[in-house]
């Protein structure tokens, strides 16, 4: 099989490698892969920054982002997975201490690291033309999302953040009415998707003025913005909002940005090094002086894989389809790696 393959931490290394068919072991499922999502984890794998390949090999299989068809259920016959089932593999697996929050299936809170993932650290991904997958890791899809269940895997990251995001609205008496997504990327319009699905007044600030994105927010029913966050939060004092950038300047706006009792979940990851004037003190009492919480998030459990795949079966599937804008042939893989500005998700179609 043609597998997509890196050495992690040497940039200019992905090509296409020549690897055997895998086999699957007990309990596995063996996949045809159909499309893999390209996301900017995979981009700084590429580009050296990133990435562990496993225990004793040089190459990494890129691909986290997986979308697959069942073509042998031989190993898991009792899983309840039937030949031509269409899957997504999880990400993650738990490490093997396991910690408390591995042990109880919260592995997306691994607490000591030694968490692996598919595709990033330690474990092959999912960009092959062939893959195995452990049915207990395996989330089976309906077969009306075939052309957009790569998005599967972003939209478990926004699952996550609204899990959270509604168990600390919880611990008190709050009110989540408006809410603001910053950046309009896919995490940001899923995030966005999401809160319009809980009938929150919707707001995302991006930097494009015109075209796809905005056209995206609009028909969510939401209100674009693009002057910056502080003419967004003026207009809207959001109760939520949904850092989907990792800029800085953006996180920093964000967090003073919030009505009284305000939740903010940080999901963009920001470079470090770069020194921002901050007036900690005014940051500071505006989350003691109004109760607010800041919290990060990154990765997913089961739980929210089941969270993204009812968000996504209630979704528009011509919007979903809209956030793919461009598809290439595994043998271009390259051009998938090249980001363009009018780019949203980009996908590898495993199956041309
Ligand atoms: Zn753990």
């Amino acid at each position: 099989m043609k597998a997509l393959t890196v050495i992690p931490l040497q940039a200019g290394s992905a090509e296409l490698t020549d690897m055997p068919d895998p086999s699957p072991a007990d309990g596995e499922l063996l996949v045809e892969g159909v499309a893999l999502g390209v996301c900017g984890t995979d981009i700084e794998i590429v580009g050296g920054e990133y990435g562990w390949a496993p225990p004793g090999e040089e190459r990494l299989v890129l691909g986290h982002e997986s979308l697959g068809r069942v073509v042998s259920v031989d190993t898991a016959p009792d899983a309840g997975f039937s030949v031509g089932d269409l899957v997504v593999g999880v990400v993650r697996r738990p490490d093997p201490v396991p910690c408390g929050a591995c042990a109880a299936g919260q592995f997306d809170m691994c607490l000591n690291g030694r968490y692996t993932e598919r595709g990033i650290k330690e474990i092959h991904g999912y960009g092959s033309s062939m893959w195995t997958v452990e049915a207990s890791y395996a989330v089976r899809l309906d077969p009306s999302l075939e052309s957009v269940g790569m998005l599967m895997e972003p939209t478990t990251i926004v699952a996550k953040a609204w899990d959270h995001i509604e168990k600390i609205a919880a611990r008190a008496y709050t009110e989540q009415r408006r809410v603001l997504v910053t950046g309009a990327g896919p995490i940001g319009l899923l995030a966005a998707l999401l809160a319009s699905q809980r009938e929150l007044e919707v707001h995302v600030l991006d930097v494009v003025e015109s075209g796809l994105k905005p056209e995206l927010v609009a028909e969510l029913g939401a209100k674009y913005h693009h002057n910056g966050v502080a003419e967004a939060v003026t207009g809207c004092k959001p109760d939520v909002i949904i850092e989907a950038t990792g800029v800085g300047q953006l996180v920093f706006d964000a967090m003073q940005g919030t009505g009284s009792g305000g939740i903010v979940c940080l999901t963009g990851v920001s470079p470090t090094g770069r020194h921002l004037d901050v007036d900690a003190g005014a940051v500071n009492r505006e989350m003691v002086l109004e109760n607010d919480v800041v919290f990060g998030s990154v990765n997913a459990n089961l739980h929210h894989y089941e969270m993204a795949r009812e968000a996504l079966m209630a979704a528009d599937r011509s919007w979903l389809e809209r956030l793919i804008t461009r598809r290439v042939p595994l043998s271009s893989f390259q051009d998938a790696l090249d980001r363009r500005d009018d780019d949203v998700k980009v996908v590898i179609d495993l199956s041309a």
